[in-house]
């Protein structure tokens, strides 16, 4: 491969990814050199097979882990229907467990407040109790006019996302329907 001195200059500028992309652009073959480095990322890691918890898909994923720590997360070629493919969201799963940026604590912000105010978990899970009790105190329905006999109430919603698994959301729907809660929406894989 001949390199011009401007071929060269705009190499050296770019860094990562836009360094590849020019020497790829001059017909540079960076197969071997790519492999290499996806080798040398989970060389000596454990594999464990496992699943893409973002949506009811359920794409089959790889984890590899160095040192009993995540290093990287791929889709399962062996999957018959995301053979190795993982959609945007589903290829950022590693940010979902190695993160720095990912909030830890709880915050609270207040009505009409405009700074969030860090409460520790008790005191936040005491709150939720407390509204939850209050709304359905305020609104359970225990006959219709008709007669008909309900025990529900209208005023609470619950809405889960993909991440919540099959024992979670079992869990979930005793705890709602015992509260008699009926809107309930989840994205689980029952
Ligand atoms: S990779 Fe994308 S499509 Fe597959 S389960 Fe995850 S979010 Fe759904």
């Amino acid at each position: 491969m001949d390199l011009s001195r401007r071929d060269f200059i705009r190499i050296s500028a770019g860094t990562g990814g836009a360094a590849l992309g020019g020497l790829a652009g001059l017909g540079a073959d960076l197969a071997p050199t790519l492999a290499a480095a996806a080798e040398l990322r989970i060389k000596d890691a454990k594999t464990y097979p496992s699943i893409c918890p973002y949506c009811s898909v359920g794409c089959a994923t790889l984890v590899h882990t160095v040192g009993g720590k995540i290093a990287n997360i791929e889709g399962d070629a062996r999957s018959p229907h995301n053979e190795g493919t993982l959609c945007p969201k589903g290829a950022a799963i590693y940010q979902l467990h190695v993160n720095p940026n990912r909030p830890t604590k709880v915050l609270h912000r207040a009505p009409g407040a405009a700074q969030w105010e860090v409460w520790d978990l008790e005191r936040a899970m005491a709150r939720v109790a407390e509204l939850v009790k209050k709304s359905r105190d305020e609104t359970f329905i225990e006959q219709l006019e008709s007669g008909a006999r309900v025990n529900m109430t209208p005023a609470i919603f619950s809405l889960g996302g993909a991440t919540l698994d099959n024992e979670w959301n079992h869990i979930q729907q005793k705890l709602m329907r015992g509260l008699g809660i009926v809107a309930i929406e989840n994205q689980a894989r029952i």
